[in-house]
């Protein structure tokens, strides 16, 4: 996308100061997805950025829930399917999971059991990515049900923690770098 549609887009992501907790400053990207113009161009960007060819890759996987936000829209945009990597316990049995460490306490992800088959190649898709926690744990579970996570594309990426680092050798995209 040009120069003009990359300020736009960067102007739309709305910074809350304290949310949810007073350590945070949360990058909010509603008000992109509530803009036409913004919606398409965010689409587009995510499209052009991708960190793998496109037929190196056979679903998408969106982290919820802001993961299924754009998701579903950049599956269907390839054509491509889409998976739904679940926060704990909203799923039916069975599943399978991995638990991972947040700043204060544990998280888990869940995926229902056979949505990702053995040699699968899924990119990973989500608003923002911080340390890398989230992502890394839906990465992990995606593996252990056989799938290959080939790439990470993210709207925005938090620099000075590391995350890109932690990811290892999977290529990662991002369109908006911001501390
Ligand atoms: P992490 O696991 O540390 O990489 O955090 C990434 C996840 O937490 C993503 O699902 C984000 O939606 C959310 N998140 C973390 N930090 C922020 C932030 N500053 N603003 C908005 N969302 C955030």
């Amino acid at each position: 996308v040009g120069e003009a549609d990359a300020e736009y887009l960067v102007s739309l992501v709305r910074s809350v100061p304290g949310f949810p907790n007073e350590n945070v400053l949360f990058r909010d990207f509603m008000p992109v997805l509530a803009d036409a113009r913004g919606f398409q161009i965010m689409m587009k960007a995510l499209e052009l950025a991708l960190p793998v060819p496109i037929s190196e890759f056979d679903y998408v996987a969106g982290l919820e829930a802001r993961g299924f936000l754009i998701g579903p829209t950049l599956a269907y945009n390839l054509g491509k399917g889409f998976v739904a990597v679940r926060k704990a316990g909203k799923l039916p049995p069975e599943t399978i999971g991995k638990s991972y460490d947040l700043e204060y306490g544990q998280a888990r992800v869940e995926i229902e059991q056979g949505t990702v088959k053995p040699g699968d190649r899924v990119l990973i898709v989500d608003d923002l990515i911080a340390t890398s926690g989230t992502a890394q744990a839906a990465a992990d579970l995606i593996e252990q049900a056989g799938g290959k996570v080939v790439g990470f594309s993210f709207v925005m990426e938090l620099i000075g923690l590391n995350g890109r680092g932690s990811l290892g050798q999977v290529p990662c995209s991002s369109l908006i770098t911001m501390h």
